[in-house]
């Protein structure tokens, strides 16, 4: 069997935080909300340093959370292409940040995705691009660990799916038990990645450091 083991690219970063307009607004609703949170926080929002940080968290905020205007048909759009291939392909190493829905923390790390084609593969940034629609919403690492397994099986039908996500969680490592080392792992097999012991171990050959 041939195996194709893709990096993935990072993102792009989209927002300048630095830019220098000073009566821009944003989001008022949202700005305002912050600008409380900081008084409440014990700061003073109109100090210098802080007057436009409303502004920049309401856009940052915008960001981290943009998935929820992405769907995965959106990002895939045509790049699933008819291939007679049912070889297995592992895009490793996908870097994403999310944040975790009980602090709105953020939580980061890696993703595997893997698939056995059905004589259909994707486009191989389009992965990276699946996990970002998941990624980019409040989330636990369980469940979007599956909802990239099942948006890769519903897009491509292949004969199985490998999901494998490490993350470190800041609500562990600067508040709560503050393990700055721990980290977790999540996995999530569909079709003949959960049924077949042989290609699960196979996918873990490939993927070890
Ligand atoms: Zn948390």
């Amino acid at each position: 069997m041939t195996k194709r083991i893709i990096p993935a690219r990072a993102n792009p970063p989209i927002f300048d935080d630095y830019d220098t307009e000073t009566d821009e607004s944003y989001d008022p609703d949202f700005e305002n909300i912050i600008r409380q949170m900081l008084t409440r926080i014990g700061e003073q929002p109109d100090r210098e340093g802080l007057q436009r940080t409303p502004l920049r968290v309401a856009k940052a905020m915008d960001f981290l959370t943009s998935g929820y205007n992405m769907t995965v048909q959106d990002v895939v759009r045509n790049a699933v292409f008819e291939e007679k291939c049912e070889e297995m392909v592992i895009v490793k190493d996908i870097e994403f940040y999310s944040m975790c829905e009980h602090h709105i923390l953020p939580f980061f790390g890696k993703a595997h995705v893997a698939y056995l084609p059905n004589n259909k593969v994707i486009g191989l940034s389009k992965v990276a691009r699946i996990v970002d629609v998941f990624a980019r919403r409040l989330q636990v690492q369980e469940r979007l660990t599956n909802q990239i397994a099942d948006a890769m099986m519903e897009i491509l039908n292949p004969h199985g799916v490998a999901v494998i996500i490490k993350a470190s969680h800041f609500c562990m490592m600067m508040r709560g038990v503050q393990k700055q080392n721990s980290s977790t792992v999540t996995s999530a097999m569909r079709g003949s990645f959960r049924e077949n012991a042989r290609s699960r171990g196979e996918l873990m050959d490939l993927i070890k450091d």
